[in-house]
């Protein structure tokens, strides 16, 4: 019989190089770390994906294992040690402000179970690939030997605006002026011109009360082996570029990850709880509509609107005429009243508007070729949907990185036309004014329809750029084949003092 070490060096041998993602349960980063262990899988590797028992039982009831040929781990997961809930375990769960910090000190403490469960591993797998928030693989990693990249969820331009921002101190900058959200600050080391404003300014968990997560992170991203982004060369090119060299550690553009082929359907394997409707039907009415003529509305899965701001964009959309499909969540339906009015919307608009209430097949619905425009809140998954189906967008950005999403959508890309807003909000105050009213809506709507013919042709020569990015030959393609050869067992070897 083989020693041990033997054993382990002769299975490591034959082993498909095995990368194990830790995404952050949060549907924005965690459908982009499903899509990338799926094309993992695709491409001959073995992927593992590690997450809380909520989402765990999530992924599995929408069948993406046993499509995907990819694991499933769960870890043991105890927010209510924070005072949390105990279903509180995906940021869709968060119920007020309060909560978010909990939330992701809860999440530290994932690292005893991850740990264990990596080092039940035989062999040691090739690669972990752990969101930018989860600064706490970091330790895991490094105590095994395991490379490490992380997964971050934005655009290279807006994480470049990040380093560059935080090398030139401009949040410290921009939190002692005392300066209103009107003016605005230069980001500095930009390609372009880019400015932002007091409440707009790069970077993730930069709230005091965030700082230690925020230094733990970004002491994280330091100690990797580089990132992967779900974008592509031909999108950003120079920002890419200027990223890697910020870095000072490769730059993985493998995206758009979503562009493979699906055979599940997406309200199921990349959804929520409740699936508002079933891809077939969206995908029925959509077939009658005429070609580039219908409207998406949605503001991904966690801005969350009041009923006044809900009645603007209802009567908005009534009053552009236009065909619409509107994503309007449980949460914003809470009350008797809201409810009634949509209601009375959908007789109004019946045949002509379809509302869907809760999750959507977002990507079927923008893969469709009725799909002609899409009002966004430019997160950057929503908005890379968009432009690689080669749909142009109304931006209307409410938080973190989606205000410079906006601005490459907008006066990078040219995909964009803006509805206006200048001020973060999350969940709007009670007492704060309705920052869109209905008359803004019809007007973006008509003219993101209408006109802009320019914004189309580009949008839609953007989309035959992502799918040949991620065709054989195609840049992201080959980075993929590169990624997984530079991490298989063959140079893995060398470091095998850990088996
Ligand atoms: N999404 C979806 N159906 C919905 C809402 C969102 O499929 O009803 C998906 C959307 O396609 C995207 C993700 O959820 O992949 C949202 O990510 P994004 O970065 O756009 O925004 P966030 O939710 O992080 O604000």
């Amino acid at each position: 019989t083989m020693a041990p070490t033997q054993q382990a060096l002769a299975a490591a041998a034959t082993a498909k190089p095995h990368f194990v993602l830790v995404p952050l349960p949060a549907h924005g980063h965690l459908i982009p770390m499903v899509d990338l262990a799926r094309l993992l899988a695709s491409r001959g590797a073995r992927a593992s994906l590690v997450t809380t028992p909520l989402n765990a039982r999530r992924l599995r009831d929408g069948g993406v294992d046993k499509e995907l040929l990819l694991e499933i781990v769960d870890l043991a997961f105890s927010p209510a040690d924070y005072g949390l809930p105990p279903d509180c375990q995906n940021a869709d769960k968060i119920a007020d402000n309060t909560q978010i910090l909990p939330f992701f000190l809860a999440l530290h403490k994932l690292a005893p179970p991850f740990e264990a469960y990596l080092r039940a591993l035989v062999p040691r797998p090739s690669c972990i690939i752990a969101d930018w928030f989860n600064s706490w693989t970091a330790g895991v990693a490094s105590s095994l030997g395991i490379p490490r990249l992380f997964f971050h969820g934005p655009s290279c331009f807006f994480s470049l605006c990040d380093l560059n921002a935080a090398a030139h101190g401009l949040h410290e900058r921009v939190a002692a002026a005392a300066d209103g959200d009107r003016q605005t600050h230069v980001v500095p080391g930009m390609p372009v011109s880019v400015k932002v404003s007091k409440g707009r300014v790069p970077g993730f968990l930069t709230s005091p009360g965030c700082k230690e997560l925020r230094e733990d992170a970004m002491a994280a991203m330091r100690a990797s082996d580089g990132v992967v982004v779900n974008t592509f060369l031909d999108l950003e090119e120079e920002f890419v570029a200027g990223y890697e060299a910020a870095l000072g550690k490769p730059v993985w553009t493998l995206g758009p990850f979503f562009l493979h082929d699906r055979d599940t359907d997406d309200t199921a394997s990349r959804g929520g709880d409740k699936p508002g409707v079933s891809e077939s039907a969206i995908t029925a009415w959509l077939d009658e509509q005429a070609p580039d003529s219908v409207v998406y509305v949605s503001f991904g899965s966690v801005a969350r609107k009041l009923p006044r701001q809900l009645f603007e964009i209802g009567h908005g959309l009534e009053g552009s005429g236009k065909p619409f499909v509107w994503v309007v969540k449980e949460s914003e339906l809470a009350s008797p009243e809201a409810l009634v009015w949509l209601e009375a919307l959908e007789a109004r608009t019946a045949g002509r508007g379809l509302v869907v209430r809760g999750w959507a097949p977002q990507l079927a619905v923008l893969s469709h070729r009725a799909v002609g425009g899409f009002v966004t809140h430019c997160g950057w998954n929503s908005l890379l949907e968009s432009i690689a189906h080669g749909v142009p967008v109304v931006t209307w950005p409410h938080f973190a990185d989606q205000f410079l999403n906006e601005q490459l959508a907008v006066d990078v890309l040219g995909v964009g036309l803006r509805i206006g807003v200048t001020a973060p909000v999350m969940i709007l105050d009670d007492d704060a004014p309705v920052p869109v009213l209905r008359e803004g809506i019809a007007r973006a709507v008509s003219l993101l329809m209408d006109g802009g013919e320019e914004r189309r042709r580009k949008a839609k020569a953007y989309g035959a750029k992502a799918r040949r990015a991620m065709e054989k030959g195609g840049d992201s393609y080959e980075k993929l084949r590169q990624l997984i050869a530079t991490f298989t067992y063959g140079t893995q070897a060398i470091n095998m003092g850990t088996l």
